[in-house]
């Protein structure tokens, strides 16, 4: 298993409360799946993708600590400090400006406008929400349009399978109560069993297609984002693996047409 995932010494810290790993059991198939990745792509297998190279083929790893998914307030929450005061359903308007100092933040709390005042604002609204507050804040401006400028957002395949009839999927363990509940039990007791196979674990690729750099689409784009393209450690494109095999190996034999096209119906890549 070393050669699907093995941590790269020195590239991951060793504390902090979000911890990063893999669930106890994985997906049967993995293995399978990262080999046809690289017999067709000739992308390689990486066995730590966070460790600063993400180019190739490898095991998903997750905010996993001790056989269990961690959240944000799961790990930061734990105790609370006097200082923090969180405000649900609360929308932020915009940051209350003080000619150039930002003095506070206007929200909209329970239909009601009010004004905190704060000797220190951080904006973590995310991608599109942080951009559009400092825009609704009139910080923004059309001499000053850089905000949000540089988002890019990038392609994610995520390959679906035909199953076996004898097979089960994800979403049928969960719709069924007798299913549910025994991958309930056997997460609680052991923390394995069908709900880490598929919260757990995945196969992904990040892969280098070579014809959508020589595609005629790409020839159009300008050429500072062509070099940030291009930049060899930035892959093409992300593509994840989901599949489950509840009754054990019985998954036909398939072998399907993978094909990527541009906009203009160029085929790029098929497998
Ligand atoms: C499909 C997908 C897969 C991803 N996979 C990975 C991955 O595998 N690894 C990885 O490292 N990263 C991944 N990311 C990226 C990661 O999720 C983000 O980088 C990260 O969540 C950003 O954190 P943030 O706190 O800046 O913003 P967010 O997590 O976006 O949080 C912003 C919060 O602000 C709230 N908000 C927005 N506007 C307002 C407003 N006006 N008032 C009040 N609240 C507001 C939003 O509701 C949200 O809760 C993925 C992202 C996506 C979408």
């Amino acid at each position: 298993m070393e050669k699907y995932a093995k941590p790269t010494k020195g590239a991951h810290g060793t504390s902090g409360p979000i911890g990063i790993g893999y669930g106890a059991e994985w997906m049967p198939l993995i293995d399978t799946y990262l080999e046809a990745a690289d017999d067709a792509l000739k992308c390689g297998i990486i066995p730590d993708y966070n460790d600063g190279n993400v180019v190739g083929a490898s095991v998903a790893q997750f905010n996993i600590t001790g056989g269990e998914r961690i959240t944000s307030p799961g790990a930061f929450l734990k105790t609370i400090p006097d200082t923090l005061t969180l405000w649900t359903e609360t929308e932020v308007n915009k940051i209350v400006l003080d000619g150039k100092k930002a003095v506070g933040v206007e929200v909209k709390k329970n239909g009601k406008k009010e004004v905190v005042k704060g000797s220190e604002i951080i904006v973590s609204c995310g991608t599109i929400g942080s951009p559009a507050v400092l825009m609704r804040s009139g910080i923004t401006t059309k001499e000053n349009p850089a905000i949000g400028k540089n988002l890019k957002d990038h392609l994610i395949l995520s390959l679906e399978f035909e199953l076996n009839s004898k097979l089960l999927s994800h979403h049928q363990i969960l719709e069924d109560p007798d299913l549910a509940a025994a991958a309930e039990k056997a997460y609680r007791l052991g923390k394995n069993g069908d709900l880490v196979k598929f919260g757990g674990s995945s196969g992904v690729i990040f892969p280098k297609l070579d014809s959508v750099y020589k595609s005629k689409e790409f020839q159009k784009i300008d050429s500072e984002t062509k070099a940030f393209l291009e930049d060899p450690g930035r892959p093409t494109t992300e593509i994840w693996f989901m599949v489950i095999d509840l009754l054990g190996g019985l998954i036909s034999e398939r072998r399907g047409l993978l094909a990527t096209a541009t906009a203009e119906g160029e085929e790029l890549y098929h497998v």
